[in-house]
């Protein structure tokens, strides 16, 4: 087998360093197959395609990251008057915010909500205070949403939609200055409430098949005759829309009468229009999951709308994709990442605190072996959650715009937070199931899918954008193959294609090289950044990148073209470059967070976790290859002694499951930026102070339990021995009242409701 690369290595370089023999022999002949098979690709996927910029995850797929480019990167930072908005008018919100109320008893948020929203600019997050708004960093807009994700996942939609895909971020990007004077202070202080309307009946997943049209005519409009668009649509799923004043509309826009030029067919536009608009009807309200957040579909008959409704006016016609798809490039991996991460971090939290709690078989749950196990995937998968929103985030504000990233954080973020609030039902166990205003997780159990399914569904996520774009965007070489490949000037083409052609196969004989070298090294000697917890991490991300980008390499090669619909491989080559993602991000939080010896068992989760899950994607990678002999060869190549990683160890899990049943600095920073409180009467509030009274009895426990073993006192539960401990001076009166309160606040906290009415 060695013989067989050395081969294949000699003659690779022979065809490198003599061009002339390289241009015959390989150039020419790839270059026609290649042509021929290259797949055809709309205007609409182009234009997704081409969206956002590339940051980390372009240095992934070199196989040879280039450290200093995340290690430079800023930590997020809140500003003063961020803090004091998220201290103020967020706490505020999120006090006056009772879920089981919205969502069963009012279907919708109270009127003092809806005015407080209003009021305080919520709506208006990411509009300049020059236009009357908050005018934070995106990481605050996601510390935001995070913190109101904790109380009410209806309000935290509520909230999300105008700062995310709303018409303001359409308008500051593309709006004309006259379109930007006249919104945004009136959607910075709620005088509007914007809804975006994108997805259709007939176009869900696929939206850039919309049959919305509109066509461009003359018609009178405000007492004069004018040049506008007459529109016809039907949409659905419309966050909003039941109450929006303005809708952010897409349709596709055609000049049947050449009145703008010879063109037909112009594109997709979006237009803003009032919803009072002739023509438009605002639906009934759909129910999603039970939530009270304002969505239903609207449609328009013949409605007319002058040219300047359009965002942009005359000059974005036709030009409505390419600004979503850039829009979508950052405002993907803000507001859903920032939902997900408050629900993860408010269970855990809480999951924890009720494991401590509640006690069955004489002691709480949460010293039971297998709870231990479900605490600790709670805990190691929301610390790495809350390290991909905060990287990805500051990012974001350090100016990248990177829609790959932004795809993996949705996707990744959305689908943990899944596994987070199913392990936390698992905990509460009945007390998770019965509804009720004193259950804090089975609301949001019943709205993981929403998450999920908003902004595109994570099956596509998964299997279409992620690798798809990200081969393209993120290749050293392929996006300008490409191009050169659909050079009309064929010689032009072919030249340009042998230049990166030999700089091609440079780049993936070093990566092989490489990749045996990690192989049998294990990267041992690999150059990172990292301390002694963290350095054998870098260099695993280091091996696996690696690893990476030799085997994307193979599947473009071996499968060209088609790869876009094996969507199994393109699925798990995103798994791999998301895991990659996740892992790097957690080494950079670690650090930011200055390297706490207490969090060292949640960084050793979440890197065994992801490393682990990388190297099990590639692996069935190699099975899905349909060239089969050198697949295998490429595995041995990379995994010459099996398989290097395994899930994260058991050592970690009892203390990781520790981390979450006792009141620590690495707790309140695993759980930072949640709303707490601790009222009795409130569902979470109830656990927090029962939680932090059975801690502060604790110790008079231990002290009963002692004697108990001693026979100094007799057996059966410390509730009973505690009269006869205080007499013979075991533990004094005060610490009897520690106990009984803590007694008191557990059988609190336990308590689920029951209905009359049902
Ligand atoms: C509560 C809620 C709020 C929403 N808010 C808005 C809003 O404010 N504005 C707006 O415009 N839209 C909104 N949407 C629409 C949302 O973005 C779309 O629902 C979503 O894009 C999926 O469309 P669909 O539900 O029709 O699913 P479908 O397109 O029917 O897809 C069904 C399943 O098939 C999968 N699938 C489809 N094609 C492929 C493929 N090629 N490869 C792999 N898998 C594929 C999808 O991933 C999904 O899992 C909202 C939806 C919901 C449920």
């Amino acid at each position: 087998m060695s013989e067989f690369i050395i081969v294949l290595i000699l003659l690779a370089g022979i065809c490198i360093s003599v061009s002339a023999i390289r241009r015959t022999v390989l150039t020419r002949y790839l270059f026609n197959k290649m042509r021929m098979l290259m797949p055809g690709m709309s205007q609409t996927e182009r234009e997704a395609l081409e969206a956002g910029d590339t940051w980390w995850d372009a240095e992934l797929f070199t196989g040879k990251p280039d450290w200093k480019k995340i290690q430079q990167l800023p930590a997020s930072e809140l500003t003063d008057e961020e803090q004091a908005f998220i201290a103020g008018p967020v706490e505020t919100l999120c006090g006056m915010l009772d879920d089981w109320d919205i969502t069963y008893n009012r279907h919708d948020l109270p009127a003092e909500v809806w005015d407080f929203i209003k009021h305080n600019q919520f709506c208006g997050i990411i509009i300049p205070k020059s236009y009357g708004g908050l005018e934070f960093s995106d990481y605050a807009h996601s510390q935001v949403v995070m913190k109101i994700a904790s109380r009410s996942a209806s309000a935290a939609v509520t909230v999300m939609v105008p700062n995310s895909l709303g018409p303001a971020k359409l308008l500051l990007n593309y709006g004309t200055q006259q379109q930007k004077d006249y919104y945004l202070p009136r959607l910075a202080k709620g005088a509007e409430i914007p809804a975006f309307a994108l997805t259709g009946p007939q176009a869900g997943s696929d939206a850039g098949a919309m049959p919305d049209s509109g066509d461009i005519c003359y018609a009178e409009f405000e007492g004069k005759q004018q040049l506008g668009i007459r529109l016809n649509w039907e949409k659905r799923y419309i966050t909003l829309g039941p109450v929006a004043t303005v809708l952010g509309l897409a349709f596709k826009l055609y000049d049947p009468d050449h009145l703008l030029s010879d063109k037909e067919q112009l594109g997709i536009t979006v237009a803003l229009i009032p919803t009072h608009t002739p023509g438009i009807s605002i639906g009934k309200r759909h129910y999603p999951l039970d939530s009270a957040f304002m969505n239903g579909p609207n449609w328009g008959e013949n409605v007319f709308i002058p040219m300047d409704y359009v965002i942009g006016g005359v000059d974005q016609l036709g030009q409505g994709w390419k600004m979503l798809m850039q829009c979508l490039a950052t405002g993907r991996a803000i507001s859903l990442p920032a939902l997900s991460v408050g629900a993860a971090k408010f269970i855990c939290r809480n999951s924890g605190a009720y494991a401590r709690v509640r006690t069955q078989f004489n002691l709480p749950i949460g010293a039971f072996e297998g709870v231990e196990e479900v605490l600790a995937r709670m805990a190691g998968t929301s610390y790495l959650m809350d390290a991909a929103r905060q990287v990805t985030c500051a990012a974001i504000d350090s100016g990248y715009k990177p829609a790959i990233i932004s795809a993996i954080v949705k996707y990744q973020l959305t689908e943990a937070m899944r596994r987070v609030v199913n392990d936390g039902m698992d905990i509460q166990g009945g007390s998770g199931i019965c509804l009720g205003p004193m259950n804090y997780i089975g609301r949001l159990y019943q709205i993981i899918p929403v998450g999920i399914t908003v902004e595109g569904a994570n099956i596509l996520t998964r299997s279409m954008m992620i690798f798809g774009q990200g081969a393209v965007r993120c290749h050293p070489y392929l996006q300008r193959e490409m191009k050169a490949l659909g050079e009309a000037d064929k010689s032009k083409g072919l030249a340009e294609f042998d230049q990166l052609l030999s700089q091609h196969i440079r780049f993936f004989l070093s990566n092989l090289t490489r990749g045996l070298w990690f192989g049998l090294s294990n990267a041992y000697f690999s150059q990172t950044p990292g301390n002694k917890a963290s350095r054998s991490y870098y260099q695993q991300l280091a091996r696996l990148s690696n690893s990476f980008a030799l085997t994307a390499d193979f599947a473009l090669l071996s499968i060209g073209g088609k790869l876009k619909r094996k969507e199994r491989i393109s699925g798990r080559l995103a798994d791999v470059l998301s895991h990659l993602y996740l892992c790097s991000c957690v080494l950079k939080h670690f650090e930011n967070q200055g390297e706490q010896i207490d969090d060292i068992p949640l960084l050793d989760w979440a890197c065994q976790y992801s490393l682990h899950r990388a190297q099990q994607s590639l692996l069935a990678v190699f099975w899905l290859m349909p060239m089969r002999i050198p697949a295998v060869l490429l595995r041995t190549i990379l995994f010459p002694f099996g398989k290097p990683y395994a899930p994260p160890k058991d050592v970690l899990i009892g203390k990781l499951a520790q981390l979450l049943l006792n009141d620590s600095a690495s707790r309140d920073r695993l759980t930072a930026g949640v709303y707490l409180n601790e009222n009795t009467e409130d569902a979470s509030g109830r656990i927090e102070v029962a939680f932090k009274a059975v801690l502060s009895a604790a110790p008079v426990e231990a002290k009963l339990k002692a004697a108990q073993k001693n026979a100094e006192l007799p057996k059966g539960s410390v509730n009973s021995v505690l009269k006869q401990a205080v007499q013979v001076n075991i533990i004094n009166q005060a610490e009897a009242d520690l106990i009984n309160q803590a007694e008191r606040l557990r059988l609190n906290a336990i308590k689920v409701d029951a209905f009359s009415n049902l």
